[in-house]
């Protein structure tokens, strides 16, 4: 609870949150903060209709929260996950996002995989319960996991038994693209949507300027420290870090940010994954599903990726050994942070 506290404050300072109710409904402004999907939220829009905007995107997070939720009983994922192998009908819309998943999955030759629920489970990141399992557990576990166990068709999906999914990896981005279409649909002309490391920013600021997101700094992570910020409008901002999320034992550091060939905490160099991309539909989803694929391919891979062009994104990677890597679409709209004491590099 702590932790979430810190981090709202954080997100609340970097908003830069001023007081509302100007007399100009162009300007009219209203901001909320949500807890959904295990996560601290905050919806701010400006315009005539802000105040139905963020509550309807309120509403939108917590409709998936309840429908994505792999611990909540009641929602279709858990079903699935339950279903001893049985097809069950679970929409078009959810159909949508696994099918989604495992685009990306094939993309990033299986460095992103929603079917690794079972083993984040067996380290008790579901839970909390903390633990490491042995390798016999983690072999007999990976035999379940890859895209040849799910089954989609239409609003239909079956798991092979002993396959689970886990859109953890995935369903914020995919809040945030909804919360984007919602702005949208009440023409919002700015506004910022946060929920955790997925950022949505439309739009300037009131007065004119681009919005400055700071990218957490993973050494710091309960602090308001950056390795670097980003200036700009109309963008997905969303990061993966092995700061966000870990539990230690024996000394040694447990995240939950799995690598699909080993079934281990990602031990890739990185300690943090921005992916940026412009605020078009799908974006959302794109950049969380590629933050966590490109947080496990590590640094060469992650920038070979980027290059091939297969999407279109911008990235910026910190890593163990203390730099900020970049790559030159954000060139002209990086700010370095001299006292994070990171080295940086643009790579093209
Ligand atoms: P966060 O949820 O902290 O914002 P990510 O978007 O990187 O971070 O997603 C991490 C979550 O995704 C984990 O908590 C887990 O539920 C799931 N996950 C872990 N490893 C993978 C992976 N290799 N592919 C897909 N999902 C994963
Ligand atoms: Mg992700």
């Amino acid at each position: 609870m702590k932790r979430i506290t810190a981090v709202l404050m954080a997100v609340l300072m970097i908003t830069g949150l001023t007081a509302c109710g100007e007399a100009d409904p162009d300007k009219a402004r209203e901001s909320i903060q949500v807890i959904a999907m295990d996560t601290p939220m905050v919806f701010t829009a400006y315009g005539e209709k802000s105040t139905h905007a963020v509550y309807m995107a309120e509403d939108e997070a917590r409709r998936l929260d309840a429908l994505l939720s792999r611990t909540d009983e009641n929602s279709v994922i858990y079903q699935l996950n339950h279903a001893d192998g049985l097809g069950i009908t679970v929409g078009e819309e959810v159909c949508g996002l696994i099918e989604a998943a495992e685009a990306y999955s094939q993309a990033t030759g299986g460095a992103f995989d929603i079917s690794i629920a079972p083993v984040v489970s067996a380290w008790g990141f579901t839970t909390d319960r903390y633990r490491v399992p042995d390798e016999a557990e983690l072999a007999e576990l990976l035999t379940h996991v890859g895209s040849e166990h799910i089954t989609t068709a239409e609003d239909a999906a079956a798991l092979d038994p002993g396959t689970q999914i886990d859109l953890g990896g995935i369903a914020k981005g995919y809040a945030s693209d909804r919360v984007a279409a919602i702005f949208r649909e009440n023409n919002v002309p700015r506004g910022k949507a946060e929920l955790g490391g997925n950022i949505l920013v439309m739009g300037d600021k009131p007065d004119g300027t681009p919005w400055r997101v700071g990218v957490q700094d993973p050494a710091k992570p309960d602090e308001e420290a950056y390795a670097a910020i980003l200036t700009l409008e109309d963008a997905f901002i969303v990061t993966s870090g092995s700061y966000q999320r870990y539990f230690e034992e024996n000394g040694k550091r447990y995240h939950h940010i799995i690598d699909p060939a080993t079934g281990h905490p990602a031990d890739s160099g990185l300690t943090s994954v921005t992916v940026v991309a412009d605020s078009a539909e799908g974006n959302g989803t794109m950049c969380d599903a590629l933050s966590t694929a490109l947080f496990v391919m590590g640094e060469e891979r992650a920038l070979d990726f980027w290059r091939s062009g297969t999407y279109d994104f911008e990235l910026v990677l910190v890593t163990e050994d203390g730099r900020v890597v970049v790559t030159d679409g954000l060139k002209d709209i990086l700010t370095e942070v001299e006292e994070s004491g990171y080295t940086y590099e643009i790579v093209s």
